[in-house]
């Protein structure tokens, strides 16, 4: 793999999981996991053995569903698992998943002093590194605290939207974010489910059309996190859009940037 290339590995693009359908996992540069919907599904031990972090949007089941099994299969090796988030999003995966009830807290196994895995506070609005990657979180709308974030590595960078309904915040940090070349926006429901979509702070199709007059111009936007029940209605919604910049993400895909 070059180091100079950014790869991102959409390992499963939806919101909803069903035999092909995987839940919401990017793999960067084979290393760094954002979310881990189907980090165990999709990858072989071998590989789940060489990722060194997951950063996380939020903690909803659907993009934590393997994390806690990941932590399991990780148990015993010599470096801890980083996983990389806010504060909000951490204390909600000690307190609701690693608490000793749902799931053994691996931040203290095998033991306190070399555990399997190390929770890494960041902050919205400062920029991280992640390996070779740099990640700048932002706040998004969501019915929990949820971020996105720019990831660059020189002279290219990617936007994740993660869960969010329409919001400003995300499009001013595309249009910061110098050489752009994707943009990942998440797109849950059909346009007739708009009632589920703003109880749940998701977007449908029109409200997608409507948030592209905030984007940079040219730049494509990759479409995941669909409901699986939605997505022929939503496949059809997005054709009819006739909008060149949208691509609906389906099933597995490899990126280079
Ligand atoms: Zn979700
Ligand atoms: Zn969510």
């Amino acid at each position: 793999m070059s180091h100079d290339t950014l790869a991102i590995r959409a390992l499963g693009p939806y919101g909803g999981s069903a035999p092909g359908y995987r839940l919401t996992t990017f793999l960067i540069d084979g290393e760094t996991a954002l979310d881990a919907g189907s980090l165990t599904d999709a990858l072989p031990l071998s590989a789940q053995r060489r990722i060194r972090r997951v950063v996380l949007t939020h903690v909803h089941f659907d993009h934590i569903a393997s994390l806690p099994l990941l932590m399991e299969n990780l148990y015993g090796q010599s470096s801890p698992l980083e996983v990389i988030a806010p504060k909000p999003v951490l204390a909600s995966l000690r307190r609701d998943v690693l608490n000793d009830r749902v799931w053994p807290d691996f931040t203290r196994l095998p033991s306190k002093a070399c555990p399997t895995v190390l929770l890494r506070p960041i902050r919205e609005g400062k920029p991280f590194r992640a390996g070779r990657v740099a990640f700048l979180p932002f706040a998004v709308s969501h019915v929990v605290p949820a971020y996105g974030y720019v990831v660059s590595k020189r002279e290219r960078s990617v936007v994740f939207s993660g869960d969010t309904e329409p919001t400003d915040r995300l499009w001013a940090a595309a249009r910061k974010a110098k050489h752009l070349k994707a943009i990942f926006l998440e797109l849950s429901f059909c346009n007739a489910q708009l009632e589920i979509a703003q109880a749940s702070q998701h977007l449908t199709p029109l409200q997608v059309i409507a948030e592209l007059a905030k984007a940079p111009a040219r730049v494509p936007v990759y479409l995941y996190h669909m409901k699986p029940p939605s997505l022929s209605r939503i496949r059809r919604e997005i054709a009819a859009a006739h909008e060149p910049r949208l691509r609906l993400l389906e099933g597995e895909r490899s990126f280079r940037f």
